[in-house]
C-alpha cells in the first residue's frame, strides 16, 4: 500500500497516517513532508513546521497549541500540543447558521410493535422493573427461572429483562441530584420495547416507593390505587422466598400471554428513535465512523425519525459549531445550560477536561479532548438542533436532539434508554459492548478492528478510509441496517451472543 494519510480540511496543518503498519523514517509522502520518524497508524504527521505557540489545525479546528517547536514531517504526539481553554458559554452565537431543512425522504418503513400509546417498539421484552437494589438477586433469580420454564411457551416474546440498579434507598431522595436516576428508570420502565407496561417488584420499606416511581400511575392506574395494582409485587408481604418467586413468576406468566399477542406491523421509519455513541474513539473515529452515522442521522431526520447525539463532556469542545445550528435561541440556549451544569458537576468533583481521553484514545492516536469533541460531534450530521432534553428524560420531539448523558459508555447507554428504541456504537480500539433492551449496532472506526473482531463488530466504516467506500455509501448502509435490524429481520452481534452491559443510571445526588 502506498503511502497514505486523510487531512479532513484545507486549512489542517496536521494529518492522520491510514497504513496499517504506519510509516516509516524517510518515507515521502505524496504532495507533503518526508517523515522524520516511523508514525503509526491513526497518529498525526507535522505537514508543516511549527514554532512554538503555533496553532495546530485538524478538522479546520484549532485542537490546540505546539508545546514545543516541531519539524515538517515529525510524529505529533499527545505531550506536544497544549489544550487550550473550552469554548466561553457566555460568548456563543445562537441559531445564527441554522441549516435549511433537508429534502424529505418518503418510503422507508420497518416492521415494529405499536404500543397503545403510539410509541413503537423494536423488540418484545417483558420488563421487570426493580424500586430498590435490595430486590435485585431475588429479581435475577426469578428471571433465570422464567427465562428456563415459561418464556418457551411464548416464542413470540424476545426475553425478559430486570431493570436492576443501585438505587431506591440510600440516596438523599429529595436532593435535586436524585431526580435524575429516578426520571431515568421511570422512562425506562414505560420503554415501548416492554408495551410501556413493566412489573414492578418493590421491597415495601424502600424510600422509592412504586408510587414515587410512577406519579401519573402505572397499567391505567392512577395513584391511589396503584398499591394495589396486580402486576406490583411488594416482597416484604410475601411468605418467604418461595412465595415470593411463585408471585413474581404468577404476574409474569399473565403479563407474557398478552405480551405473545403483540404483533409487527409495517411502521414508517419515523418512528424510530435512534440514540448514537462513541466508545473507545481513536484517531479515525472523526473521519470514519462518526460522520458515517452523521450521514445515516441526516437521512432518519430526513425520514422524519428522531436521532439522538449525547455525551456532555465530548461536546463542549465543539459547542461553538453546534449552538449556530440551533433552531431557534432558546434550544441554543438548552445547549449552554446542559454545558453549564456538567462545567459546575465536574468543578465540584475538582474534575477537569484532562480527565477525557482515556488511554487507549491516546494511543489510538487522540491527543486531547478538543480532537476528541471535534471528531465526536460528526455523529450529529448537517441538520438543524431542534432541542435539548436533560439527563434522563424523554424525548418526544422529532429531527436532531442532543440529549445529555455523560460520556461513560454504559451511564450514555441507560440515560438514552429513557427514549432510543435503535442504538449506534461506534469503535475504534473495540469494546464487545451490548444493551439488552435495544438492539446495539457496532460500527467500527479501522477495518483492521473489523477484521479481528468480524463476529462483534456489525459494521465496518474503515472502507472509509482506506478510500474504498465513501461516508454516503457507508452512511446508506448503516441507514438500511437500521430498518433490517428494527423489524427483526437482523440480528446484531450483541443480541446474538446475548451481550448485555449492566444499567446505570446517572446520580449525580448525595448518598447517605
Ligand atoms: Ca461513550
Amino acid at each position: 500500500m502506498s503511502p497514505l494519510y486523510i487531512k479532513v480540511h484545507t486549512s489542517d496543518n496536521v494529518a492522520i497516517v491510514v497504513n496499517a503498519d504506519g510509516l516509516r523514517e524517510g518515507t515521502e509522502c505524496p504532495d507533503g513532508p518526508t517523515l522524520r520518524e516511523r508514525i503509526p497508524q491513526s497518529h498525526k504527521v507535522a505537514l508543516r513546521s511549527f514554532e512554538k505557540g503555533d496553532p495546530i489545525i485538524r478538522y479546520g479546528q484549532v485542537i490546540g497549541a505546539a508545546a514545543v517547536a516541531i519539524a515538517a514531517g515529525s510524529w505529533v504526539r499527545e505531550e506536544m500540543v497544549s489544550l487550550p481553554e473550552a469554548p466561553p458559554l457566555d460568548e456563543l452565537k445562537l441559531s445564527t447558521a441554522v441549516p435549511a431543512p433537508l429534502p424529505p425522504l418518503t418510503g422507508y418503513t420497518f416492521e415494529g410493535f405499536r404500543n397503545t400509546d403510539g410509541s413503537v417498539g423494536t423488540k418484545n421484552i417483558l420488563g421487570i422493573t426493580t424500586t430498590v437494589q435490595c430486590v435485585a438477586p431475588t429479581v435475577d433469580y426469578a428471571v433465570r427461572r422464567i427465562r428456563a420454564e415459561i418464556l418457551p411457551r411464548y416464542p413470540a416474546v424476545d426475553d425478559v429483562v430486570a431493570i436492576t440498579h443501585s438505587y431506591g434507598c440510600g440516596v438523599a431522595i429529595d436532593a435535586p441530584g436524585a431526580a435524575v436516576p429516578i426520571r431515568t428508570l421511570r422512562n425506562i420502565s414505560l420503554h415501548p420495547n416492554f408495551a410501556g407496561s413493566p412489573l414492578v417488584v418493590s421491597l415495601g420499606c424502600e424510600k422509592l416507593q412504586p408510587a414515587r416511581l410512577f406519579p401519573e400511575g402505572l397499567n391505567g392506574h392512577a395513584l391511589p390505587v396503584l398499591e394495589a395494582d396486580p402486576y406490583i409485587i411488594r416482597m416484604q408481604d410475601e411468605r418467604g422466598f418461595g412465595e415470593m418467586i411463585a408471585a413474581i413468576m404468577r404476574a409474569a406468566e399473565k403479563r407474557l400471554e398478552q405480551l405473545s399477542k403483540r404483533q409487527r406491523q409495517t411502521c414508517p421509519a419515523s418512528d424510530l428513535i435512534v440514540g448514537a455513541q462513541c466508545g473507545g474513539s481513536d484517531a479515525f473515529s472523526g473521519v470514519t465512523c462518526n460522520p458515517a452515522v452523521g450521514y445515516a442521522a441526516d437521512l432518519l431526520v430526513q425520514a422524519g425519525a428522531t436521532f439522538l447525539f449525547s455525551e456532555v463532556t465530548e461536546v463542549r469542545d465543539a459547542v461553538h459549531l453546534l449552538t449556530p445550528r440551533a433552531i431557534n435561541e432558546q434550544v441554543g440556549r438548552d445547549l449552554i445550560r446542559e454545558m453549564k451544569w456538567y462545567d459546575e458537576y465536574l468543578e465540584r468533583g475538582f474534575a477537569d477536561r484532562s480527565a477525557n481521553p482515556t488511554p487507549g484514545n491516546k494511543r489510538g492516536g487522540l491527543s486531547n479532548v478538543v480532537e476528541k469533541a471535534l471528531g465526536s460531534v460528526a455523529k450529529a450530521g448537517s441538520s438543524a438542533l431542534m432541542s435539548v432534553a436533560t439527563h434522563g428524560e424523554r424525548v418526544t420531539s422529532k429531527g436532531l436532539v442532543f440529549a445529555a448523558t455523560p460520556a461513560s459508555d454504559f451511564i450514555c447507554g441507560t440515560q438514552q434508554l429513557a427514549s432510543m428504541n435503535m442504538h449506534l456504537f461506534t469503535t475504534g480500539e473495540g469494546t464487545p459492548y451490548g444493551l439488552s433492551l435495544v438492539p446495539v449496532i457496532k460500527i467500527s472506526s479501522r477495518t483492521a478492528l473489523a477484521e479481528r473482531w468480524p463476529d462483534l463488530i456489525d459494521l465496518d466504516a474503515g472502507r472509509i478510509g482506506s478510500g474504498e467506500a465513501t461516508i454516503e455509501e457507508v452512511g446508506w448502509d448503516l441507514f438500511r441496517l437500521i430498518l433490517d435490524v428494527a423489524s427483526g429481520r437482523k440480528k446484531t452481534w450483541s443480541d446474538y451472543w446475548g451481550l448485555s452491559n449492566a444499567l446505570a443510571p446517572f446520580n449525580p445526588g448525595p448518598v447517605t
